[in-house]
Order: structure tokens, then sequence, then C-alpha cells
């Protein structure tokens, strides 16, 4: 099964899929391939496999990438190998925007897929960019919040909507969402 969490930079994605895996035994992550710049928090491998612009276009040309963005300039993208292997035998839970959720449930008819954005006001929104431990920069916060109505805009495609304003609340509300949706799956 595959676990979808969309919802724009700042909504508690990583904090939530962190949380996730560590209570769910069952459960793990798969790291996306991107060619943006390792920030201060970042483990290569672990956050996200770093690969340079020619490398990424290798992995598309080679159909080794179900699907990909480019966001803030960067790609950003799911390897088939991965996801293939980690989806056998666990609960992937992974972080992907809204083009990607869309391209995925298109693609991947084998896979059971549940889909939840996570929402967050706009105000609050910014106050967390602003506060970000790693400092974006003006623009990069810009970005962001430029993104935050499309985001929005894709809201149908998703199984779950939630409001992440607890953090505590949302992580056991989503693991009871995972929960009952693997006892569908079997
Ligand atoms: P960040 O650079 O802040 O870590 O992530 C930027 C955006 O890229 C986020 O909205 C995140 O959901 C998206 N993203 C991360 N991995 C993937 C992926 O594999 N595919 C797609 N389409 N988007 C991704």
């Amino acid at each position: 099964m595959l676990v979808i969490l969309s919802g724009v930079a700042g909504a508690g994605k990583d904090t939530i899929r962190k949380a996730l895996v560590e209570r769910m035994e069952d459960a793990t992550t798969i790291p996306s391939f991107t060619t943006r710049e390792p920030r201060a928090d970042d483990i290569p491998g672990v956050t996200y496999n770093f690969v340079s612009k020619e490398e990424f276009e290798k992995m598309i040309d080679n159909d080794e990438i179900y699907e990909y963005d480019i966001h803030h300039n960067n790609y950003y993208g799911t390897s088939k190998k991965f996801l293939n292997e980690k989806a056998k035998d666990y609960i992937v839970i992974k972080d992907i925007d809204v083009n990607g959720t869309e391209n995925l449930k298109n693609i991947l008819k084998d896979v059971k897929i549940v889909t939840v954005f996570l929402r967050v006001p706009k105000d609050e929104l910014q106050r967390r960019l602003e506060n970000r431990i790693d400092k974006l920069s003006h623009e990069e916060i810009k970005l962001r919040l430029n993104r935050f109505d499309y985001e929005e805009s894709k809201i149908d495609l998703y199984d779950y909507v939630i409001k992440n304003d607890n953090l505590e609340k949302t992580v056991s509300i989503i693991q009871e969402i995972i929960e009952q949706e693997s006892k569908l799956d079997t």
C-alpha cells in the first residue's frame, strides 16, 4: 500500500511522515530523487537522493522514474525500483505534491493508494516558513506561498483532507486511517 501525504511546504508532511514511520512497525518511506541542493537538515539517501540535472534526465530517459515534477526550478521524482521493492512488504508513506499524486493515481494500478491532503491556513503557513530552522530566503518563501492556491485547487484528488493544527492529533488520525485502510486491503 502507498500512502501519499500532500500539502504545501510547511504543512508538516515531513514531520508527520517521520512520526508515522516511527510508530508503525509495518510502515516505511522511500526517498525521492531531486536535483535541488541539500539543506542543513537533509541527510543524503534518507531525506532525498541528490543527483545532478544530467543524472536525473538520464533516469527519465531510461524509464526509471514513475513520475516527476519540477518545483522551484528543480526536478523531484519517484524511483520505480525503490517503490516497487518496498510496496511489496510495507506500507510506504511518501510525501508527494499534487501533480505527482495525480500521475501516480493514473499509473499505479496494482498498488492500493491512500491519499491525504494536509491543510494549513495561508497566514499560518507564512509564519511557519519564516520560522523554519533551515532559513529559507525571501524568494524561496514567495515561491512556496505562490504554490498554495494551486495545491488547494487540487484537493478533490484526495481521499482525506486534514487540517494540521495539532501535530499529535494529526498523526493519530492518519495512523487510524492507515490501519483502517489496510484492513480493507485484505
Ligand atoms: P522540498 O524541496 O521543500 O523538500 O520539496 C518541494 C516539493 O517537492 C514538496 O511539495 C514535495 O511534496 C515535492 N516532492 C518531493 N518528492 C517528490 C516526488 O518524488 N515527486 C513529486 N512530484 N514531488 C515531490
